[in-house]
């Protein structure tokens, strides 16, 4: 869809992929508990159980001193709401995100989930809350069954099935040679970018978390596992709030907020249809890339 939409460079997005796979491990691995780019504070404590509002404070953000990324970012997403970010590559979505799971600290400002200030919080109570899923979606050597149950080492064959059903992966799934015990391996080469995105879907789907974070693939995909797609990440949003740097329109359609992120800032806020009628920034975006598929 162009160069404006292009994937973060090669190294953050390769940044990226280790963040999920620390990420998940911390999941999987409950006794890895290390934190390993910031560190709990002192007295912190655990994370209640999430009831999913996010909360932007004021927040001031820079990755070295002196050269500001984040500038004064609030917004209020209610639980269960979908936050669609778009707005140009290096603009600040993926520090954004990043932030929400606390990969850095806030320079200065306040995350709040429910009330609570994740940097008084431990790493591994929050981190355990949230579903992240980046680009690339992580596929490891094993089944497509282990794959799924990922998300939740206790789940019974009959709920991976149940979930991939639920998210629209049942179908491609169960056309494979071995169904759901289908050997693929890390490069997921047996898997096109939008079944490999499905199956994480399923995947976040058994972990069940309240907040959702997605970094859209940007790779291209054939209309019909766009459909599948757009079906199978609405299952999955019901119940959760989700954040997800969108690249779709399907997706963007479809969120509750649509922030324009330009320069370490928020330039403009609402939906679709609100920031359509703004005929601002969002409004040439959507008419340069979008009006051909509208
Ligand atoms: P977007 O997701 O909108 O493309 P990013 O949040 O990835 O934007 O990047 C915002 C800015 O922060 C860019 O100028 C980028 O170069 C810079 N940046 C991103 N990650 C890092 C990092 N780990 N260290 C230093 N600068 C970074």
């Amino acid at each position: 869809i162009g160069r404006f939409w292009a994937p973060i460079n090669t190294l953050a997005g390769f940044y990226n992929s280790l963040l999920t796979a620390i990420s998940y491990l911390e999941r999987i691995f409950e006794t890895i508990d290390e934190p390993v780019l910031v560190k709990d504070a002192e007295g912190a404590f655990e994370m209640p159980t999430v009831k999913g509002e996010v909360c932007f404070k004021n927040v001031c953000f820079s990755y070295e001193e002196g050269h500001r990324i984040l500038d004064n970012i609030n917004f209020t997403a209610k639980p269960g709401q979908t936050y669609a970010f778009v707005g140009p590559t290096g603009a600040g979505k993926s520090t954004i995100v990043n932030l929400i799971c606390r990969f850095y600290n806030v320079d200065s400002g306040q995350i709040l989930i429910d009330g609570t200030d994740i940097a008084n919080v431990t790493i591994h109570s929050l981190r355990t809350q949230m579903g992240i899923m980046m680009q690339d979606s992580f596929i490891f050597s094993g089944t497509i069954m282990d794959n799924i149950r990922y998300g939740n080492r206790e789940a019974t064959d009959d709920q991976v099935i149940r979930a991939a059903k639920t998210v629209c992966a049942h179908d491609f799934i169960s056309q494979m040679e071995n169904g759901y015990y289908t050997e693929v391996n890390e490069r997921g080469s047996r898997l096109s970018a939008g079944q490999r995105q499905l199956i994480s879907f399923a995947r976040a789907l058994l972990a069940d978390p309240k907040i959702l974070i997605l970094d859209e693939a940007t790779s291209s995909i054939d209309t019909e596992t766009e459909i599948l797609l757009q079906k199978g990440l609405n299952e999955l949003l019901k119940g959760r709030t989700s954040f997800i740097i969108a690249h779709r329109l399907s997706t963007i359609k479809n969120a509750d907020c649509i922030l324009y992120v330009d320069k370490g800032g928020i330039l403009e806020r609402g939906t679709h249809e609100e920031l359509l009628e703004q005929k601002g920034a969002y409004y040439d975006l959507y008419i340069s890339q979008y009006d051909f598929l509208a």
